[in-house]
């Protein structure tokens, strides 16, 4: 073969939560020229979303294959019309993995079905058999991968597995760039394994959003995707929630006002008696009197399911009043004590 082999490359970027693929050939002089038009940017979602639909769909592209592979080495006519049913099959699909995994076959079925014709001349079936076999053996790797939860178990926490894979890296460094992508290897198998990596290593989780109802990779109990609509609306949610929570705190503000009194006059009564904490703690004792008061008339209205109001108000009004009545015939008391002293 003069023509270069096609080679996917991709690298994953943790950080931005994506993947960047590029089909190219395999020869370093392009490498240098790849631009952001030659590269497939899918998201982390993106690429689950599209291997589960092509996971899930297997089962009717593993026939069609098949079907395909049975013909290559049949009657022309056969092998064509099925191959247009594979074609359409992939112009058909969005899926990232149907048209990749597409791509690369017809690649391989076609030079085979070249070979074969040619052996088919003078009848050579020791050629036949090996182009056959070769592409059998590729679309068996696919289905390996396909088959192997191992490599979908995205939150695996089962035992090491140990295992070997040769591939390569190709860097791209120049002025301000120094990309380091790894070749993949024809059925994926590398990338899959390093994707599940990813998503284990970020401690991402298969989540369901409860707007769109999509599958996607979030955070522990993550309930709203990436999606535009959605995190509009998931915002929107969360600022009535707040609201919500807000509005219930209504019925302790008049305690929270309570214990910041409390506490202030706590101080003012202790910088008056010099830290004399005999009357400091006298002070004090009354303050579960004073909360337990304020306590009842929050019940009363969570009870009543009313709003609390003026009446909280004017009670918080006489609490004060009596705290700094009480404040000052403490105070008394302590000068009272001073005066003996003299
Ligand atoms: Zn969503």
């Amino acid at each position: 073969m003069a023509e270069n082999r096609k080679i996917l490359l991709y690298r994953i970027d943790e950080q931005a939560k994506n993947v960047i693929f590029v089909v190219t050939e395999d020869d370093p002089e392009l490498w240098g020229n790849i631009s952001e038009d030659m590269q497939t940017v899918l998201s982390f979602d993106e690429v689950f979303r599209d291997i589960t639909e092509f996971r899930n769909g297997f089962l009717d592209y593993e026939q069609l294959t098949d079907e395909l592979i049975g013909t290559i080495n049949g009657r022309g006519a056969v092998f064509r019309e099925i191959l247009e049913r594979f074609d359409d099959n992939r112009l058909n699909s969005f899926n990232f993995f149907t048209r990749y995994y597409s791509d690369t076959l017809r690649d391989i079925f076609l030079s085979a079905r070249a070979d074969i014709d040619k052996a088919g001349a003078f009848f050579n079936t020791r050629a036949l058999k090996k182009s056959t076999e070769y592409v059998n053996e590729v679309f068996n790797n696919i289905r390996e991968v396909m088959r192997d939860d191992w490599n979908f178990d995205f939150n695996s926490e089962s035992d090491m597995k140990a295992f070997r894979l040769s591939f390569d890296k190709i860097i791209i460094r120049g002025n301000d760039r120094n990309d380091i992508y790894t070749v993949a290897d024809t059925a994926l198998v590398n990338f899959f394994y390093d994707f599940s990596f990813s998503i284990h290593s970020k401690k991402l989780y298969v989540c369901s959003c409860k707007y769109c109802g999509k599958v996607f990779l979030g955070k522990k109990n993550a309930v709203c995707c990436d999606g535009e609509e959605c995190q509009a609306a998931y915002q929107h949610d969360k600022k009535n929630e707040k609201r919500r929570a807000k509005s219930k705190d209504t019925y302790n503000e008049h305690m929270t006002k309570l214990t910041t009194y409390l506490s202030q006059h706590t101080s003012g009564l202790k910088a008056t008696v010099q830290e004399d904490m005999r009357y400091v703690n006298k002070f004090k004792s009354r303050n579960a009197e004073f909360k337990a008061r304020m306590k009842a008339e929050i019940d009363r209205c969570q009870a009543e399911n009313i709003i609390p109001g003026d009446e909280q108000t004017a009670l918080l009004k006489k609490l004060e009043a009596e705290i700094v009545v009480y404040q000052s015939q403490i105070e008394a008391e302590w000068r009272a004590e001073q005066g003996k002293k003299k």
